[in-house]
């Protein structure tokens, strides 16, 4: 069986669950991940039973491709406007339940599915229904195929890391450094970045979502890296906090306490745990050495096509650990006139716990006993 009919399958045993008889995907991840289908433009049709067969329908540009790369699929052209087409697509409904993605279909988008689906005669036009992350819920749980190509994501990450740390110098800018790791990584293959790379020096790096900016380095300073590569669409996640030159005596006290935090949680997380636990385990320790409330963010999240999915693990989270889930740990510490320290790897959850995919040593600030 291939890599889509299984999703198909996992997708399809949801839609029974949401009581729907099919399932218009328009979120583009979900398109890419449910067919196959890497264009920029298209809408699937999902059936609850596997006995009719799925459908894409996409615009001109792209119907060779779409045949090319979801052969389970009946290509429907989009041509002219909506009316024209969304009869072809709907019709193997007839007048069954339709869920739409509530999370993806904007307001308008909502509007002109319903005008337009309400010309259709009575015996041809599904009913529309609202349904909630179904196939991101699929998404959460990765396949083979896809823990190989996050793997590679990471790897190239790890050596894209490994390339800023050896070149980098006091005197850059943080964006020379972003720069670098960039041109590293697409000139190594990867598709490009799976968001805009932080590098963040001195107190800038108190701000947990800092863009890099036309500063210099100094030495001396912690410069908290947050990055990572995209690789066959599958994103990567990374940071790591280093100096250049002497480091202060704030430095290693904050470091340790970070260190300790992302061990724990990495050596306690278990599926089965509420991702909110799992984010306590971090906080606590954190906590305990009273950090607390400079400890601002969630502990972590999944990644896969997209750089935050499902499971979001954090204080206000509702989400359970399953095994299969590909997680970042990233506990991190913000001191604002100083800076910050932010740890992440990022790997699978499976049976046995975490295994991290991340290669990148740690630094190490605990002095080794005489
Ligand atoms: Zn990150
Ligand atoms: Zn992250």
């Amino acid at each position: 069986m291939t890599a889509s009919a299984t999703r198909l399958d996992r997708i399809r045993e949801r839609l029974e669950q949401a009581n729907v008889d099919a399932l218009l995907v328009t979120n583009p991840h979900n398109r890419r991940y449910a067919s196959g289908f890497t264009g920029s433009n298209g809408w699937l049709l999902i059936p609850a039973t596997g006995s009719s067969s799925p459908a894409l329908a996409t615009d001109f540009r792209y119907l060779e491709q779409a045949a090319q790369e979801s052969p389970e699929f009946e290509i429907v052209n989009m041509k002219g406007g909506m009316e024209e087409w969304w009869g072809e697509l709907a019709k193997p409904l007839g007048r069954g339940r339709l869920g739409f993605e509530s999370n993806d279909v904007t307001v308008a988008a909502h509007k002109q599915l319903r005008d337009v689906n309400a010309k259709l005669p009575a015996s041809q036009r599904p009913a529309l229904v609202q349904t909630d992350q179904i196939v991101e819920q699929v998404r959460a749980l990765k396949d083979d195929a896809e823990l190989a190509l996050l793997r590679q994501a990471v790897a190239l990450t790890d050596d894209a890391f490994a390339h800023a740390q050896r070149t980098i110098q006091p005197g850059w800018t943080e964006q020379r450094v972003s720069w670098e790791i960039e041109q590293y990584a697409r000139s190594n293959g990867a598709d490009g970045m799976a968001f805009e790379s932080i590098v963040a020096a001195g107190p800038w790096g108190a701000r947990p979502h800092a863009r890099p900016r036309d500063e210099i380095i100094e030495e001396g300073q912690p410069i908290v890296i947050d990055m990572g590569a995209r690789w066959h669409g599958y994103c990567a996640d990374m940071t790591r906090t280093i100096v250049l030159g002497e480091h202060d005596e704030t430095f290693p006290r904050i470091y340790d306490i970070v260190l300790a935090a992302h061990e724990t949680a990495a050596q306690m997380v278990e599926p089965g745990m509420s991702a909110k636990d799992a984010d306590q385990l971090a906080r606590q320790v954190i906590t305990d050495a009273g950090y607390g409330d400079q400890f601002g963010h969630g502990l972590g999240h999944g990644v896969g096509l997209q750089i935050h999915e499902k499971p979001y693990l954090g204080t206000t989270s509702r989400d359970t650990l399953e095994p299969g889930m590909v997680i970042t740990i990233e506990p991190g510490i913000y001191l604002p006139d100083w800076g910050g320290v932010r740890i992440e790897d990022m790997g699978l959850l499976d049976d046995d716990g975490f295994h991290s995919f991340t290669g990148t040593p740690k630094l190490r600030m605990i002095a080794e006993p005489a």
